[in-house]
Order: structure tokens, then sequence, then C-alpha cells
């Protein structure tokens, strides 16, 4: 199976073509980069750190869709949003990485994949999958004189905050309480806030140095506390889900997937 990486010269796309053409039954289509990159012209798998493959990094999305099965971007919100209009042009699978696109983005994605399969996920790893479906289960078991709070810390480089996978703990908490995430989540506390509402579901973010990304879902009641937590030693595991999404993703019918699709298990 062609497998494309837009991107593919960044901290992700480095990972996921190592992934790609480490994985067996995977090949390594080629990969693109933004105008005006230094990558342009390179070899993607040298980048990666991997004996030469022969491939040259360009900057035509298109020509890398139409040589591609599947496409994986792990990039920005805007460049995204043009990729998923471009797969369902050219009717090439996506798998999206990126996360931080807001309400309007989200929609032109959800548009595409009436014509195209699309799996999006903002965390690819098994073990915060695995903490998305716990926490659905914590949340629906314990009421609401938990106080949930949820806390991540990533790298210095990282743009959007709250993670996009803090925000996918929130809405598994939300879905487990059954009420909506939108109207209980405190995103930002500063200054005199005032004591905690009861059932509100609360986010802190941190950043620093390189830490991939670690992820706390705390309980809080009276006399205990449950923690569920999750810590990415390296963006290897990211990738690897990224590349299980994309074999997924052949033969799917048009729809918009996500990991729990992919790794055939639910909750709710
Ligand atoms: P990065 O900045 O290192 O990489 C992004 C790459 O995209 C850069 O090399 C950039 O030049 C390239 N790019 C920008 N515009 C482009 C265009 N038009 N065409 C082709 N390439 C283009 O960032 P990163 O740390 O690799 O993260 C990228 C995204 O992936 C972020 O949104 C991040 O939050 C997300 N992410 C998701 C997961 C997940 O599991 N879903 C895991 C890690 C990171």
């Amino acid at each position: 199976m062609k497998i494309g990486i837009i991107g593919c010269a960044g901290r992700m796309g480095r990972m996921l073509v190592k992934a790609v053409m480490e994985t067996p039954g995977a090949k390594l289509a080629g990969g693109t980069e933004a105008t005006g990159s230094s990558a342009l012209g390179a070899d993607p798998a040298v980048l990666a750190g991997l004996a030469p493959s022969g491939l040259v990094i360009g900057g035509d999305p298109s020509a890398l869709f139409k040589a591609s099965d599947v496409v994986i971007d792990f990039t920005a919100p805007a460049v995204t949003v043009a990729n998923a209009k471009l797969a369902a042009k050219l009717k090439t699978r996506l798998v999206i990485g990126t996360t931080g696109l807001d309400a309007r983005q989200q929609k032109e994605v959800a548009k595409a994949a009436k014509t195209v399969a699309i799996v999006q996920a903002a965390n690819y790893s098994l073990g915060v999958n695995l903490l998305l479906g716990l926490t659905e289960q914590a949340a629906a078991v314990l009421g609401a004189d938990y106080d949930i709070e949820i806390v991540e810390m990533h790298h210095r480089h990282k743009v959007d905050a709250p993670s996009g996978t803090a925000l996918a703990l929130g809405q598994a908490a939300a879905t487990g309480r059954s009420v909506d995430l939108a109207k209980v989540s405190q995103r930002v506390r500063d200054g005199y806030t005032g004591p905690r509402r009861i059932g509100d579901i609360g986010f802190a973010t941190l950043r620093g140095g390189m830490v991939p990304g670690e992820h706390s879902v705390i309980f809080a009641a009276d006399g205990e506390r449950v923690e569920l937590t999750h810590k990415a030693a390296d963006r290897s595991g990211f990738a690897m889900g990224a590349v299980r999404a994309a074999l997924w993703n052949k033969g799917r019918m048009p729809g918009l997937y996500g990991m729990r699709d992919v790794l055939g298990f639910s909750t709710k």
C-alpha cells in the first residue's frame, strides 16, 4: 500500500516516514513540504535517518495524492483543510493528525469525509486511546462529587492549547457523565475565580522542554483521588498508530472515522 506524507520534514513527518518504511505492507509513495522549506529536493528517508529511498520531497500535494493510496497529514489546520478538499476531489483516502482545528475547519473536514474515507484522531497512540475509554468509564461510575481536572504537558514548540488529546479526554469524561462539555469546561483559571463549580471539567496546560506529550485525568473527591496518566516517551507511538490507521483505511466507505474504529473498541 502506497502512503504519502504531507509535511514529511516536520517532527511528526520524519517519524511517519520511518514508520511507513519499517511497516510490512506499506510503501512510501513520497512526501511534500511547505513552499520555501529548506527540505524541498531532499530525500525524505535520509531526513528520517534511514538509507536513501531515491524519492525527492516536492511541493505539489496533488501529485502526492495521485501517487498514493492513502495520505497522512500532520501539519497545521489551514493546510489540513486544503488537503481534505483535495482528498475528496482526487478520491484519495486521508489520515489526519493535525490538531487545533476550529469549528469551521472541522466542518470542512466532515464535508470532505462525505466523499472519501478520512481517519482523524487527536492522538494516535494505543495507550491514549485506552485512556480515553477508561476516562469515559470512570466518569460514568464516579459521580459529580468527584471533580474532574485534566492536566497536560507538551514541549515548548506546541502552538495549540489545551492539547487536542486533553480536549478529547474532556469529551470522553463529559460523554461518561452525559453532559455537554461546552457547558462545563473550565479551560483557563486566572485571578479571583471564586470556588470551583460542581460538575465542571477543568483543564490545566503546561509547556516546556522537549516533552512529547503527558496527560492526566484526575477525579478528586473529599476522601480520595483517582489519577489516570499516560506519558509518551517519544513520538514513535503516534506514528505507528497513524500508519496502522492508514492501512485500516484501505477499502473503507466514505466517512469520518476515529482511532476507536481503527482499534475496534468502543465504550458507550
Ligand atoms: P512541525 O512544525 O514539526 O511539523 C509540521 C510540518 O508541516 C513542518 O515541517 C512544516 O514545514 C510542514 N508544512 C507546513 N505547511 C505545509 C504545506 N502547505 N505543505 C506541506 N508541508 C507543510 O509540527 P509537529 O510537531 O510535527 O506537529 C504537527 C501537527 O501534528 C500539530 O498539529 C500537532 O499538534 C499534531 N500532532 C498530532 C499527534 C496525534 O497523534 N494526532 C501527535 C503529535 C503531533
